[in-house]
């Protein structure tokens, strides 16, 4: 650190000119995460200094907290749901599995996951110290139920269905999944990151929230498509108990236990959303899901065009596209400023998400600078 301070206007310029070196998110298919709504922003920055670690401090910003735990389980099914805000989907997908694991009292358990589960699962066997068991995936991507129930044993503390997977958006068989969980007495959780704010406002429905009786958790990131700001996540608990399983005590705050991951946690990501759920209502986010699925379509049928065919028919706002050479042509997009990601093997890819800062001009742009790559 420096020995004399700097005034305002120089450090000011400093960040202005490093902030200028971030990419802009319209050139940005790489990103689950958008701009985040302007009633988010003004929320976040009411809320700024506000710590939901220390709740008796901030009632008021408290109260905020559990009316968008309400909000979001009267979106998925359990207008009862416990759960608080967290940091995001990997802060979520830990602590729902800490909560199964505690509940089932085991410390040597394990944990079947799709093999399509996002990496924060490989965090919590390291941190947890689970083993971590990949289930196959059938050929439309979804997780294969036998598979999964080839991986169950006595050790299992918890199953995990995703409703919207990182890299294809594709739903597992929820239902089929809650079925198991049910007769093995197995936790169900339910990662929707992402899929949490994209699949009750699509026109096709899907089991796979609450409604479904197997489900005990769910992961659902307003930062992502609830247009909040990060870092926003939300964790989900059907009952109390399993808020209850991560409680620790605390001995010098004002309220006497905490079920968080985090001790001193901002309030602001927590009334962003609360602000950006109470502005769009349901019709806000229908559209919002809307214009994103438009763009979905607009991107196929362009890509179509140029010869280039997506994986599998994407459900959602997420599309891998088959090209040869992923990671060349990536390489060669990026060159050009356009930020797009690759799916894993053995299903290697181009993924682009079509997030709400994206724009049919921008994808036409875009397929010219691709159509051009490919015939080099
Ligand atoms: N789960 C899913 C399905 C995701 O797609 C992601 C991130 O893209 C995560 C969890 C992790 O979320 P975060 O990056 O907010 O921790």
């Amino acid at each position: 650190m420096r020995d004399k301070a700097l005034p305002e206007s120089e450090v000011m310029r400093i960040l202005e000119k490093t902030r200028a070196r971030d990419y802009n998110y319209d050139r940005f298919f790489s990103t689950m995460c958008t701009l985040p709504h302007p009633i988010a922003v003004r929320a976040h920055d009411m809320f700024l200094e506000t710590n939901l670690g220390d709740p008796g401090l901030f009632p008021g910003v408290a109260r905020i907290e559990e009316r968008v735990v309400e909000m979001l389980g009267e979106l998925l099914g359990c207008p009862d749901a416990s759960g608080y805000i967290s940091t995001g989907g990997t802060e979520s997908n830990i602590q729902a599995i800490r909560a199964a694991r505690n509940e089932s009292g085991r410390k040597d358990g394990n944990i079947v996951v799709p093999a399509s589960a996002h990496f924060s699962f490989d965090k919590i066997g390291d941190l947890l110290c689970l083993d971590v068991r990949k289930a196959e995936l059938d050929e439309s991507l979804r997780v294969d139920l036998s598979s999964v129930e080839s991986l169950i044993d006595d050790k299992t503390v918890a199953l995990v269905g995703i409703a919207g997977t990182t890299e294809f958006g594709q739903v597992d068989p929820i239902e089929g999944l809650s079925r198991i969980a049910l007769d093995r007495g197995i936790h169900l959780h339910v990662d929707a990151a992402f899929g949490g704010f994209v699949l009750p406002f699509l026109k096709k429905k899907f089991a796979w929230d609450f409604s479904v009786p197997g489900v005990s958790s769910i992961t659902i990131d307003p930062h992502k498509m609830g247009m909040s700001t990060i870092p926003a996540g939300g964790l989900l608990f059907r009952g109390q108990e399993c808020l209850c399983a991560l409680e620790t005590e605390t001995h010098y705050l004002t309220k006497a236990r905490q079920a968080s991951l985090t001790g001193t946690r901002s309030g602001a990501a927590a009334a962003a959303t609360y602000a950006v759920m109470m502005h769009l209502g349901r019709e806000g986010f229908a559209e919002m899901v809307d214009y994103c699925m438009d763009l979905t379509h607009h991107l196929l049928k362009r890509a179509e065009r140029i010869g280039v065919l997506p994986l599998i028919e994407p459900i959602m706002n997420v599309v891998a596209l088959k090209v040869p050479s992923p990671a060349q042509v990536r390489e060669e997009l990026m060159k050009r400023d356009w930020h797009v990601s690759m799916t894993r093997e053995p299903n290697r890819a181009l993924r682009l998400i079509l997030m709400k800062h994206m724009t049919k001009e921008n994808i036409d742009l875009f397929l010219e600078d691709l159509k051009a790559i490919l015939a080099k």
